[in-house]
């Protein structure tokens, strides 16, 4: 019976966290740095096309489908077909993300919004804490981090001004610290071949 510590309020942390609950920890917290979670989920939508479709409902039907559930319910297009997509669904991005919130509420998940997680408290052996922006240390016996990508989007200082896509990896969000580097995990880092 532990207490686990999701760092990260994306569609990545929300399902560690549910997925921790329903593992039977005592304890789920998930820190989330801005006022919503679902993270770079609340600008895309686009789920099931191609082999996601298969993916979605093994998923499912091997009881791990809750979220995906969520998305069906909340899909405003399904079975549509566009370049590269064969029968995709869409979901709203303003409905999906309190639907999420609430049913990890449900659960009794501890969701903290506006906490940024800035740095961990741990020695040679194990992560004790982590730290946040307010200077608040939140310890746990499990730590999960799961906060998106590292680095600011190629397209933003390649193209100029940036766009409204990738606002929750924009540094006006504040840039993104690793958890993971802070204690001595080498991030693997993709690279875009142009
Ligand atoms: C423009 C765009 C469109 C997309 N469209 C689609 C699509 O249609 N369909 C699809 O399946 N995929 C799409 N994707 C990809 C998909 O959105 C991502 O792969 C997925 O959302 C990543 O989820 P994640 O939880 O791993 O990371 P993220 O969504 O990046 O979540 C990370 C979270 O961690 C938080 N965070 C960061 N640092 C800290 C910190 N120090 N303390 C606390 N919290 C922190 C962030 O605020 C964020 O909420 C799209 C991506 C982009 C950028």
């Amino acid at each position: 019976m532990s207490k686990v510590i999701v760092v990260g309020g994306g569609w990545a942390g929300c399902a560690a966290a549910l997925a921790a609950k329903k593992a039977g920890a005592k304890s789920v917290t998930l820190l989330e740095r801005t006022d919503m979670l679902l993270g770079t989920g609340l600008v895309g939508g686009i789920m099931r096309n191609n082999g996601r479709y298969t993916a979605t409902e093994e998923l499912i039907a091997l009881g791990g489908g809750d979220l995906f559930k969520i998305a069906d319910h909340f899909s405003r297009h399904k079975n549509v077909e566009f370049p590269g997509h064969k029968h995709a669904s869409l979901y709203d991005v303003s409905l999906i993300e309190p639907a999420v919130r609430q049913y990890l509420l449900d659960l009794d998940i501890d969701i903290r919004l506006v906490s940024r997680v800035k740095d961990v408290d741990h020695d040679s052996q194990k992560v004790k804490a982590v730290i946040t922006e307010a200077g608040e240390k939140i310890s746990g016996d499990v730590f999960v981090e799961t906060t998106g990508t590292s680095g600011p989007q190629r397209n933003c200082t390649k193209y100029g001004n940036g766009c409204a896509m990738c606002v929750y990896r924009c540094p006006t969000f504040g840039p993104r610290i690793s958890i993971a580097a802070r204690v001595g995990v080498k991030e693997l880092v993709g690279k875009t071949v142009i």
